[in-house]
């Protein structure tokens, strides 16, 4: 006999329901710099609106350094941020490049610690999608329009949970290279973290986004001939196979963020036995290597990526497979020790987790 069994339908994991950007937590940190004052110290505040004067300096001229990083649960229930020490160098290097007072690094990951002190039961347990993350940002905040660097500043921290970056898509990513936009150049801001750094690439991505491509890799901005990095990712492939398997990734030529996971990666991919590389690409000979078999893996990898596996390159006229154009074991075998690390599973050497 048969039974019959009705089964409810199983609720998806939160993280397929959470996106990235819009979950804000309850908290914000906030501190003014000013001549006379420097710094204050950062105040924990309810996070809400901030009355902004209309001729906000930093709106008007994009006087605008920001970062990204995450905390993860972990093991035992607390909760830990990756490696915000590298984040508070690279926030001071992008003040330095816009004209703004750097920011102590203490300051910057106290402010971190403080809030995610104040809002890091917002983060569920359980799910290893799902992590705090974490977005300081700074901005001239002088009522003034003179073309001139702001005389006062401020600086925030906010925190939103985070699911997955390309949300329910988690397949391999198709990218699409650009080769009518730029976006770096050489002595431009490509290598800090500036507001007037993103703005601009988006209709490159709406391009991508109309070519079926969720991401853009972008070329030198002289030449067009060398491979940098996706919009908000830095990217690696992968040569060979198993032992032999080589790791590379665009060396920092000055016009590419040098990405926090990208560092972690190569000291990561070095300790598993991977050869390691850092040298420059050109985009023709990628292509013809892609289609050769002779690069077998490609992925992109940041703080709101993680690891993400690429399996296509288009551009108008042609695509290219990646291997067999789904996740390689290169890949995902670097992407699970990142994960094992960040969650507190594998050994952490170097201390890049900070337990709050
Ligand atoms: N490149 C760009 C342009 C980015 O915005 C990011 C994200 N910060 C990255 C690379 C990756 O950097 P990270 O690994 O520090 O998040």
């Amino acid at each position: 006999m048969t039974e019959e069994i009705t089964l409810a339908p199983q609720a998806p994991a939160a993280s397929a329901r959470v996106g990235h950007g819009d979950m804000f937590t309850g908290h914000m940190t906030s501190s003014v710099w000013s001549p006379q004052d420097g710094w204050r110290p950062s105040e924990l505040l309810p996070l809400a609106p901030i009355p902004t004067h209309p001729g906000t300096l930093g709106m008007h001229y994009a006087q605008v350094v920001f970062e990204g990083m995450k905390a993860f649960r972990q093991p035992d229930g607390a909760i830990a941020v990756f490696r915000p020490w590298e984040n508070a160098h690279r926030f001071q290097r992008s003040a330095r490049r816009l004209a703004m007072p750097e920011l102590p690094a203490r300051m910057f990951v106290e402010a971190i610690d403080q809030l995610v002190a104040a809002d890091g039961h917002e983060l569920p347990a359980g799910d290893d999608e799902l992590s705090l993350y974490i977005r300081p940002v700074m901005y001239g905040s002088e009522p003034n329009l003179m073309l001139r660097p702001s005389h006062e500043y401020r600086f925030l921290v906010l925190a939103f949970v985070a699911g997955g970056f390309f949300g329910d898509q988690p397949g391999a990513l198709s990218v699409w290279v650009s080769r009518d936009h730029s976006r770096a150049m050489p002595g431009g801001t490509g290598d800090v973290k500036c507001a007037a750094n993103y703005g601009p690439s988006f209709v490159a991505q709406q391009q991508a986004a109309a070519a079926g491509c969720q991401q853009v890799l972008w070329l030198d901005s002289g030449q067009r001939r060398w491979v940098e990095e996706m919009g908000g990712m830095n990217v690696f492939l992968v040569r060979g196979r198993g032992p032999e398997a080589e790791l590379v990734t665009p060396e920092l030529t000055g016009t590419l963020l040098p990405g926090v996971t990208r560092d972690s990666l190569l000291a990561l991919g070095a300790r598993m036995g991977f050869r390691v590389r850092q040298e420059r690409v050109p985009i023709d000979a990628l292509l013809a290597d892609c289609a050769s078999g002779a690069i077998t893996e490609m992925f992109a990898c940041g703080t709101a990526a993680v690891v993400a596996p690429i399996g296509r390159l288009r551009d108008a006229d042609r695509q290219w497979t990646i291997g067999d154009g789904g996740p390689g074991p290169v890949t995902l075998a670097l992407r699970e020790r990142l994960v094992d690390v960040q969650h507190g599973r594998a050994a952490d050497p170097d201390g890049w987790l900070r337990p709050v």
